[in-house]
């Protein structure tokens, strides 16, 4: 079955509460045709983002989760507790694996504690610079998919999106062309398919905006968008919703 396109937007460590309960508040009153539009915001403002969004379509969920469950792991947030708030959650977006070291393994724990929680997963994969300059792309983001998906049930495909997100798209202003993603979209939801994974669906990451998201969705195995900077502008987030909104 074909899924519907999906709109997410990253506020990463961005707003403050009454930026993020106004952002909220503007792209909540939006209703789209189609489109699942979702918004991940800091958790300290998940309670009072949910609170505004309650009632209406657009989704919650949060920029990480732990790998564990339970227990004596100070400053970690479980997939469980998470799942009170939201109904998705990202894994191994690139600034969680860059920037605070998490591995191929760990971004399949937490892929799996947040499946075993209830929570759907956008889950991030993409190649570097230097990747990509030595024509390794391919490689690399099968290897990130084949590990983040080892041991996870295909039937739980309908419950995972993959993120393709190029680190040197992200926040650089310079986004894939339209061709690029989409070949890469192409090459995910094949591995995936041979993974055993159940209609996946693939979004597009990196510099998306009002400008650019017309053409870059046009790609057929693009299915929406995860946008980091545009998403903390109302107009800016919205006119992505719309282009993907058909
Ligand atoms: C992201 O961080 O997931 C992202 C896509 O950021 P940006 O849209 O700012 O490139």
């Amino acid at each position: 079955m074909t899924r519907p396109r999906q709109v997410i937007g990253n506020w990463k460590m961005n707003t403050t509460r009454t930026e993020a309960v106004e952002l909220a508040y503007r792209i909540g009153t939006v209703a789209p045709r189609s489109a699942v539009v979702g918004v991940a915001p800091p958790f300290p403002w998940l309670a009072p983002v949910a609170d505004v969004l309650r009632g209406g379509s657009v989704q919650l969920g949060a920029q990480t989760c732990s790998a564990y469950a339970h227990g004596a792991y100070t400053g970690e947030v479980s997939a469980g507790m998470l799942a009170e708030a939201c109904s998705f959650v990202l894994v191994g977006h690139s600034e969680r694996r860059t920037l605070f070291s998490e591995t191929d393994d760990i971004v399949r724990a937490k892929l799996k504690a947040a499946l075993g929680a209830g929570l759907n997963a956008i889950l991030c994969v993409g190649e570097s610079l230097d990747e990509r300059e030595a024509g390794e792309h391919e490689l690399v983001v099968t290897r990130q998919l084949r590990a983040a998906l080892d041991g996870v049930p295909g039937d739980a495909g309908d419950r995972i999106t993959i993120a393709y997100e190029p680190v040197w798209a992200i926040g650089t202003g310079r986004n894939a062309t339209p061709d690029d993603a989409s070949t890469m979209a192409e090459l995910i939801l094949t591995a995936s398919g041979e993974l055993g994974l159940s209609n996946p669906q693939v979004l597009y990451g990196g510099s998306v905006n009002a400008a650019n998201a017309e053409s870059l969705i046009a790609g057929a195995a693009i299915g929406g968008f995860l946008v980091g900077g545009a998403s903390l502008k109302a107009d800016d987030f919205l006119a992505i919703v719309a282009a993907a909104d058909v």
